[in-house]
């Protein structure tokens, strides 16, 4: 299985800590049936940055010690990258890093709002052939109280990658809930790790994978297993046209 998002590089953001802290994220992720894993740091926010050409170059440096360790497990270079209005300029000055080079950006906004430009920058990407994959779009405030603003997004061509553990249930009752609504929205096309650790933020991919099986079969297994391989690879990934969320649905959970 394919892991699109996680936090795996050691030393550069609140991720691994050191290089023993990533060895034993490796080992949790084989274990958990992974044998390719992007290294998202965090780009920018008060107390990181992280650019493209140092984190290929740590990446590549990764990839030497799980040879050394024999740990069966590729990392490819990638960036959880947040959004700001000169995002297009820092891609330009090579600072933006698309999960493995290819043109699918992790986009994350803070945890209670989607900025207004949002729109305006999603589509001056798709003109210069990048495609944003909003990631965690369930643990977003904004999101939960207007779950329109993201059908918007995803209708204009935008994706989004649920958190393995918001599905399996760690942040909550609410948060587990939106995160199915995605999924039966069609308002979601990937589920990756955002691992951290291997304790309060571990992977849980093989759990929220257990879960969608029962709950809606392994058709949806393969789809999101599927898109993360083919996003890997800078190819067109599955979409089902997107659907508004009910409202008294969304009601339902408060
Ligand atoms: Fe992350």
């Amino acid at each position: 299985m394919v892991d699109i998002h996680s936090h795996i590089l050691p030393g550069v953001d609140d991720g691994a800590q050191d290089i023993a802290e990533s060895i034993k994220m490796a080992k949790a992720a084989v274990e958990q049936g992974i044998h390719t894993i992007v290294a998202t740091p965090h780009h920018l926010n008060n107390r990181y940055e992280n650019h493209k050409k140092t984190i290929i170059d740590r990446v590549a440096e990764l990839n030497l010690i799980f040879e050394q360790e024999q740990i069966d497990l590729q990392v490819f270079p990638g960036q959880e990258t947040r959004i700001y209005g000169e995002l297009l300029e820092g891609y330009e000055l090579g600072e933006i890093l698309p999960i493995n080079q290819t043109q699918y950006v992790l986009i994350e906004f803070s945890s209670n709002h989607v900025p207004q430009y949002t729109e305006k920058l999603f589509y001056e990407m798709q003109v210069r052939g990048l495609i944003p994959i909003i990631v965690h779009p369930e643990r977003n405030q904004q999101l939960i109280e207007q779950p329109d603003v993201l059908y918007k997004l995803v209708k204009n061509g935008a994706l989004s990658q649920i958190t393995a553990a918001s599905v399996h249930g760690a942040f909550g009752k609410k948060i587990k809930k939106f995160s199915q609504q995605l999924i039966e929205a069609n308002l979601t096309h990937f589920i990756a790790s955002d691992a951290h650790n291997t304790t309060s933020r571990s992977f849980r991919m093989r759990e929220a994978y257990g879960m969608i099986q029962a709950k809606y079969g392994s058709e949806m297994v393969y789809l999101f297993k599927e898109n993360a391989a083919l996003a890997i690879e800078g190819k067109y990934v599955y979409k089902e046209p997107p659907e508004r969320i009910k409202k008294k649905k969304i009601f339902n959970l408060f």
